[in-house]
């Protein structure tokens, strides 16, 4: 008999459930230092449900999202220069070619803007949490 990749999910949430986190690890939402908590559980600061497991790591901070969303900015900045390039030149004489191209351009400049807008809350979220881990370090090795 096999089991599932959920069923295997489940088994291994199960071994991990109370499982006491021995290094520092921090909340996603926070930046609580959840070291001697389980594995599986809630942020006694803040409420969010993490699941500390190997190969899952649900709502625990990681580094990754500290980079600044450079790209998106430029690519949207750049759409919109084209958009606005394009719409005014549109106009005289009367082009629909370059109009639905401005137009175009302008979507894609809003999809670039509302991704750039969702990462950089993320990187300033996530420059906070680093912010706190890193006062938090320098309190510990003042002790
Ligand atoms: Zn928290």
């Amino acid at each position: 008999m096999a089991l599932s990749t959920y069923e295997l999910e489940k088994l291994a949430d199960e071994i991990y459930k109370n499982r006491i986190i021995r290094g520092s690890m921090h909340c996603g939402i926070c930046g609580y230092n959840l070291r001697t908590l389980p594995h599986i559980h809630i942020c006694p600061e803040c409420g969010n449900h993490y699941n500390a497991r190997p190969l899952k790591m649900e709502g625990i901070f990681v580094l990754n999202d500290t980079y600044f969303p450079l790209g998106e900015v430029v690519a949207g900045l750049l759409c919109a220069l084209f958009a606005v390039a394009l719409i005014a030149s549109g106009f005289n004489p009367v082009d629909p070619v370059r109009l639905a191209l401005g137009i175009a351009c302008a979507a894609i400049m809003i999809a670039f803007a509302v991704t750039a807008y969702i990462r950089l809350g993320r990187f300033f979220k996530a420059r906070a949490i680093a912010r706190r881990i890193r006062h938090e370090e320098e309190e510990w090795e003042d002790v």
